[in-house]
């Protein structure tokens, strides 16, 4: 498969204007990563071209796009700048469990401002799902008082937060019962951690929050108090289609540069030949899974083994760059050395337990 092939398949959303975007993302992917400051000016550039709207209903003023066009757009983004693709994914969590939900009052204030880009909103929803479960004590515990919510404890992946407005998070009542909220982010009682230094994405400023005596009225709430509230309602929900759909750009960006140094160099045709044949059978699986057509019959499009095979492709491709790039690679802001501090971010982010074991099999070369 040729370079402008890999690069140019289907696309809904045509146009030159989401090309443009993509380019400007492009353009300033490795002063974000060098910088670490928050994405602003790309989240003003999607804003322009109508990206925030994608997972807002069209009655809210987005647009809505179906499942296959998101996957679509997750992709391609994440071949510009992974910063601000995951930035979105985590914004988008947010916006999609205040749209699923029955909250109609919440919906029609927030979602307009949200799709617009006038208000940011992010979650923080992992110690409900990924993170903490070991503990014997639930992360954020909420009790109910005359007609409020009262949070205590902490949120402890929350990205974006500090620039937020709204945090969609969680917590567990005494009886084992969960709720989701809308957390304001001036509510008193909330403290933003400083976000942690990372081994890539510094510029998503994830970071903890502390929850003291937290009150938030129940006009906020979004789901519960009900056992597994993360299992109510939509979202791209752990180890997600969605999730898969940023590995997968990863790898494609890394085969573009293979394929541009393949040109030069023929030596790596019968490395990337292989390489590109994965790449785009697991594009086809991914939007084939995104269109809902998974079956029992076909375990190759189960969410777990999409992300599986992607996050194995993310970390192989990036790996091959850098070796092919040798040292020139290795230096800080080639495009190689990016990738591969990057595409470690998957074994890490919204990674069910059995994604995590099967990537630990295969570093041990435990076979199946
Ligand atoms: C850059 C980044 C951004 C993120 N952004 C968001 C976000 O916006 N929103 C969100 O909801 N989530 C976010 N996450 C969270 C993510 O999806 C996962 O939930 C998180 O990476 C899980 O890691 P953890 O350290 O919290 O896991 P934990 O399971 O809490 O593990 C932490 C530590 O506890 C110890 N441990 C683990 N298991 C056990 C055990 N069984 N017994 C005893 N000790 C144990 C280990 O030493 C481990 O290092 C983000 C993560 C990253 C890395």
């Amino acid at each position: 498969m040729t370079n402008a092939a890999l690069l140019s398949q289907s696309p809904p959303f045509d146009g030159d204007s989401f090309s443009r975007l993509l380019e400007d993302l492009a353009g300033r992917a490795e002063e974000v990563d060098r910088t670490g400051e928050w994405p602003r000016w790309q989240f003003e550039r999607l804003a322009d071209e109508d990206v925030l709207g994608w997972v807002v209903p069209p009655e809210y003023g987005g647009s809505g796009v179906d499942a296959e066009a998101l996957i679509y757009g997750y992709e391609r983004l994440t071949t510009a700048c992974l910063t601000t693709a995951f930035v979105l994914t985590q914004r988008n969590g947010a916006c999609q469990r205040i749209a699923g939900c029955d909250n109609d009052d919440l919906k029609a204030e927030l979602l307009p401002d949200l799709s617009e880009g006038r208000l940011f909103a992010t979650v923080g929803v992992s110690h409900l799902t990924t993170s903490r479960q070991y503990l014997a004590q639930p992360a954020v515990r909420v009790a109910e008082e005359s007609g409020s919510l009262v949070l205590n404890g902490l949120i402890p992946w929350v990205t974006g937060g500090i620039p937020a407005d709204y945090v969609v998070t969680g917590g567990t009542c005494d009886d084992g019962r969960q709720v989701l909220i809308a957390l304001p982010t001036k509510s008193e009682g909330v403290t933003m951690q400083k976000p942690a230094p990372l081994l890539a994405l510094d510029a998503s400023l994830t970071g903890s929050i502390e929850l003291e005596d937290v009150r938030v009225d129940r006009r906020f709430l979004l789901a519960g108090p009900v056992a597994g509230v993360m299992q109510q309602g939509q979202g791209g929900g752990t180890g997600s289609v969605a999730t898969s759909s940023l590995a997968v750009g990863l790898a494609g960006r890394s085969l573009a540069h293979l394929m541009r140094e393949c040109e030069r160099r023929p030596d790596l045709e019968p490395v990337v030949e292989p390489f590109a044949a994965e790449w785009s059978a697991l594009r086809t699986d991914l939007y084939a899974a995104a269109r809902g057509e998974a079956t029992p019959e076909t375990p190759h499009l189960a969410s777990e083994s999409l992300r599986g095979r992607a996050n194995s492709l993310a970390l192989r491709s990036t790996q091959a760059l850098l070796a092919a790039s040798k040292g020139a690679g290795f230096v800080k802001g080639h495009p190689a050395e990016r990738g591969v501090r990057e595409a470690m971010f998957f074994l890490v982010w919204s990674c069910p337990q059995p994604i995590v074991t099967a990537a630990l099999r295969q570093f041990a070369c435990l076979v199946d």
